[in-house]
């Protein structure tokens, strides 16, 4: 029973797997590393590994997508009608890690910031939500 997946289903379960390097998160590190930013990726030790780490900064960034973790957009309120259970199940989990790794991560003193997919596309938008949310770079004066 639980080895007889959709193909869907697998398709899902391989995403999974990879879970990293998506290219949503290509995009704000290529934005981050462009406005001269520096981080680290994915730490283990931390809860959730985050995917963007500024650790003098203790803040970290996630880049979610709308909709695996149910962002409140026209792409994060999609409900695929077949296997609607699995999927509810699964995004279910995601948003309710999402809210636990949250927790542990402000607990353990750090600031999280999560950038949604749909966000993405207005480049500028996201450089001043950088910028706004980590300060200003290192090492690059203020004009
Ligand atoms: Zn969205």
């Amino acid at each position: 029973m639980a080895d007889v997946l959709t193909p869907a289903q697998r398709r899902f379960n391989m995403s999974q797997i990879k879970g990293r390097d998506t290219a949503p998160e290509m995009t704000v590190r290529q934005i981050a590393h462009g406005m001269g930013y520096r981080y680290r990726l994915h730490r283990r030790d931390l809860p959730g590994r985050p995917d963007l780490v500024f650790v003098s900064r203790h803040r970290v960034i996630f880049v979610h997508g709308c909709f695996w973790h149910r962002h409140e957009c026209r792409f994060g309120n999609v409900r695929p009608k077949t296997n609607a259970a699995f999927w509810k199940l699964k995004i279910e989990g995601n948003v309710s890690r999402d809210k636990r790794n949250t927790q542990a991560l402000t607990a353990l003193g750090w600031t999280v910031c999560v950038l949604w997919e749909c966000e993405l596309s207005d480049r500028p938008a996201v450089q001043e939500r950088l910028m706004a949310y980590l300060g200003p770079p290192r090492g690059q004066s203020l004009r």
